[in-house]
């Protein structure tokens, strides 16, 4: 395999131990791996978590006794942690890839920098430049200042984003799971899929109800980092990050325990991933199961007579997302109309839309060249 870029993201459980300092035995064999195919020619870019759960470790010495469970503490405690744990996290890692003459730069992202095109191309701009100067870039989410409503909140989304923001070939989840289990009717855990060639409904359901003890992903954050990954033209593999020589396995296509996803066919142009993924949508349309069938199957545009109604406050250019009549989110699109417009010609025919409004911007409500579909787990 021939992998020119991999991103890696390692989760809080496999980096920290039980007692939530970081595992620097562990770290030094993740610089030792990402060292080797760093020589070999690949670019290499990691997404740690691990800094609530460190800075956490860290405070507890300091003032001597035990912080409440982190599933119950607030926002602005987290937040206080990771500022804490940032440095230690960076600190490790200066240390490992040090020892292998492999320079490290910190960059912490939020949402925001994916949604607004100039912070998208700023950030972008400057991890190529990282890359192209053999630097191996740790990214993490930046806990301190990413508000609530709109932060990633995990890794594995962030990790997807940044493959599909930098064209990745590969990204690697080391999780403290093997990869997406089989699961029987009762729930429990059959067997591990090896490969996933698209990500149907049948894959969706395993991941239900899935989670980690630590971090804060589970099953279903995997699998939409493998939407993002995989509609961006990047392979992706969930695998145990404890497994010796693990990443070099798998950037050398040799046997190991995990699970690939594969790639979709059509990778989408980074307009739309931008679309599905970069920009919180202002509000949603729900349409008709004709209409829904002619957007996913045949491609069509959306026009006003599949609409059945709209909810939230939005305006012409901003992203909406569709509803099926189950209320299920199934494609996001950029809008000709307003929500109070669409609300106003919702079932008619495109020939009526002037006499209800007084104009007319545009036949459809959204242009198919501005749609995209989506999954979403119901
Ligand atoms: N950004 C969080 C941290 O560094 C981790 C989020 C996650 O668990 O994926 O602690």
């Amino acid at each position: 395999m021939d992998y020119r870029r991999v991103v890696i993201k390692v989760g809080t459980s496999t980096l920290t131990d039980e007692t939530g300092a970081l595992d620097r035995v562990y770290i030094a064999s993740l610089a030792m791996q990402c060292a080797a195919e760093h020589r070999s020619g690949s670019d290499m870019v990691l997404v740690s978590s691990g800094a609530i759960r460190a800075g956490t470790e860290q405070w507890e010495n300091y003032v001597g006794q035990p912080a409440a469970p982190l599933s119950r503490a607030t926002i602005p405690f987290k937040q206080a942690m990771a500022a804490i744990g940032q440095p230690l996290l960076m600190q490790a890692y200066l240390a490992a890839f040090g020892a292998y003459d492999l320079p490290v730069a910190q960059v912490l992202l939020t949402r925001e920098d994916f949604g607004e095109r100039h912070r998208f191309l700023h950030a972008r701009n400057t991890l190529q430049q990282l890359l192209k100067m053999g630097v191996v870039p740790v990214i993490n989410e930046n806990d301190t200042v990413a508000t609530e409503e709109i932060r990633f909140g995990d890794n594995d989304t962030l990790a997807a984003m940044v493959a599909s923001l930098l064209d990745a070939d590969l990204l690697i989840l080391l999780s403290d799971v093997e990869g997406l289990y089989e699961r029987d009717e009762r729930g429990r855990y059959t067997r591990l899929v090896r490969e996933v060639h698209r990500l149907d409904e049948s894959i969706w359901r395993m991941a239900q109800g899935s989670g980690s003890r630590v971090g804060t992903g589970g099953m279903i954050t995997k699998l939409q980092a493998a939407q993002i990954a995989t509609t961006s033209g990047v392979t992706m593999v969930i695998a145990h990050g404890r497994h010796e020589g693990i990443i070099h396995h798998i950037c050398r296509g040799r046997d190991f325990v995990g699970t690939v996803f594969h790639p979709q066919p059509r990778k989408l142009c980074h307009r739309k991933r931008w679309l599905a993924y970069g920009l919180p949508a202002s509000g949603a349309i729900m349409v008709n199961e004709g209409a829904k069938q002619r957007i996913v199957a045949d491609g069509k545009s959306l026009l006003p007579a599949g609409v059945l109604s709209c909810e939230g406050h939005f305006l012409p250019q901003q992203v909406v997302e569709l509803r099926d009549e189950s209320g299920r989110v199934f494609a996001r699109g950029f809008t000709n109309y307003s929500s109070e417009e669409v609300a106003r010609i919702a079932g008619c025919q495109t020939a009526q839309i002037e006499q209800r409004l007084g104009f007319k911007r545009a036949d459809e409500i959204i242009h198919r060249d501005n749609l995209v579909l989506v999954y979403s787990a119901s």
